[in-house]
């Protein structure tokens, strides 16, 4: 791995050479996105540069809090070429995953540089590519992937009345662990993997009190029945009919009393985006009270939260963990390839790649890898 300094003569030997087929790949990120496509690349004597906006690969799994854990099997996350080690157990912890992610890097021999922040992507005139990077970088490029991550940039809704809010309120993505929350009343704003999670460990790291705000109920299910991962029944899922897959996992599906049942089936709501929440531990708390579900947050005043159902509640501290945006318009946007909502158009231009912007119940990971040599065949064809 190298840091800027090299990365500002990998983009001067880039731009000198001249010839477009000279030019490398530039894949922007080294998550496992960018790092699997990288690595595809390499195996197709194709030239990839991985640029990385933080000093090492895995950011997004480094920021990610103490207790997580995979959903998604060890089997099912591995990405091409290097399979994630049995002593990783079934479900790898966050820790591994970046270890991981590190030896992928090193073991593929990847040429990751550190410390750049793409700001801007443009059609150079030859019909190749032009980035523009941190610290007035220009790197001329034959084909671009955009691997930045679908979990981008935190959305925090825009709350009448937040910013009188004195207690503290963060989004999910600051959160580590349940240390600072100790013997606090805290509020988990939504109830997606991240906030159901958070709200579990809370509930064990020892916060006086635990609310989880709700506005959709989601489908909870099962890490594993029987030996069985709902991820496999993910994968399976992905060659049925949508209607059929909305029956059987209503059956599925867990309940917990105070967060309702979901309106639309699995695989709608999956279609919207919104996969089903893996129960590690919620379903369980909230039926002993040490999770109490309440009605989503409509406004603050002053420390005061009012919820949908017109209730008001006065918690220490709030979390929200209402998801996030792919960012990808500040860099993107004037190429006119992406859809009103930010995600890339289904065909974008020749030379431009993007992998990791759907959220598929097959497992985000197991899809990066399975992209990553079809994108990377690709580009190798454009020669
Ligand atoms: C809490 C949580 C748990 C998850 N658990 C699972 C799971 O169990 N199984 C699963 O399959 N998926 C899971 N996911 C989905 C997860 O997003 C993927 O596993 C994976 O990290 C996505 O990889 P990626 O490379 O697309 O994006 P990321 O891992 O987000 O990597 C993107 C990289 O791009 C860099 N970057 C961003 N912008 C720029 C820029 N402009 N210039 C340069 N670099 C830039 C970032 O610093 C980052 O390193 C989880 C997600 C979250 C949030």
């Amino acid at each position: 791995m190298s840091d800027h300094t090299t990365a500002t003569s990998t983009a001067a030997s880039g731009a000198a050479s001249g010839g477009k087929q000279e030019l490398p790949v530039y894949v922007i990120g080294a998550g496992p996105g960018g790092l699997a496509v990288a690595a595809a690349l390499r195996e197709h004597g194709v030239r990839a540069v991985v640029l990385e906006k933080s000093d090492a690969v895995g950011a997004s799994w480094r920021g990610h809090y103490d207790r997580l854990h995979l959903h998604t099997t060890r089997r099912w996350s591995s990405l091409p070429g290097l399979r994630m080690p049995r002593s990783f157990g079934r479900w790898a912890a966050r820790d591994k995953v970046v270890v991981y992610l590190e030896k992928y890097a090193r073991f593929h021999g990847l040429d990751v540089v550190t410390g750049v922040e793409v700001t801007r992507v443009d059609r150079a005139e030859d019909g190749g590519w032009l980035l523009h990077g941190t610290g007035g970088r220009e790197l001329a490029a034959r084909a671009v992937v955009v691997a930045t991550g679908y979990n981008h940039t935190p959305k925090l809704p825009a709350w009448p009345g937040a910013d009188s809010y004195p207690g503290e309120l963060r989004h999910a993505g600051e959160y580590r662990n349940a240390a600072p929350y100790e013997g606090m009343d805290v509020l988990v704003v939504g109830v997606g993997n991240t906030g159901a999670e958070i709200a579990v460990d809370l509930a064990e790291g020892g916060a006086a009190r635990v609310r989880l705000a709700v506005r959709t109920p989601p489908h909870i299910l099962r890490r594993s029945t029987l030996g069985w991962p709902a991820q496999a029944s993910g994968i399976l899922c992905r060659r049925l009919p949508r209607a059929l897959v909305d029956r059987v996992a209503r059956g599925l599906t867990l309940h917990a009393p105070g967060i309702g049942r979901p309106e639309k089936g699995l695989a709608t709501r999956a279609r919207e985006g919104a996969i089903p929440v893996q129960d590690v531990g919620l379903v369980k708390a909230v039926r002993e009270g040490g999770i109490e579900p309440v009605a989503a947050v409509e406004s603050f005043d002053g420390g005061k939260v009012t919820l949908a159902d017109g209730s008001a509640i006065t918690p220490d501290a709030v979390i929200a963990a209402t998801g996030y945006s792919r960012g990808l318009e500040p860099f993107l946007g004037h190429l006119g390839v992406l859809t009103p909502e930010g995600k890339p158009v289904g065909r974008p231009p020749s030379g431009l790649y993007f992998t990791g912007y759907t959220n598929p119940l097959s497992g985000m990971l197991r899809e990066l890898a399975r992209t990553a040599p079809k994108i990377a065949r690709a580009i190798a064809r454009e020669r």
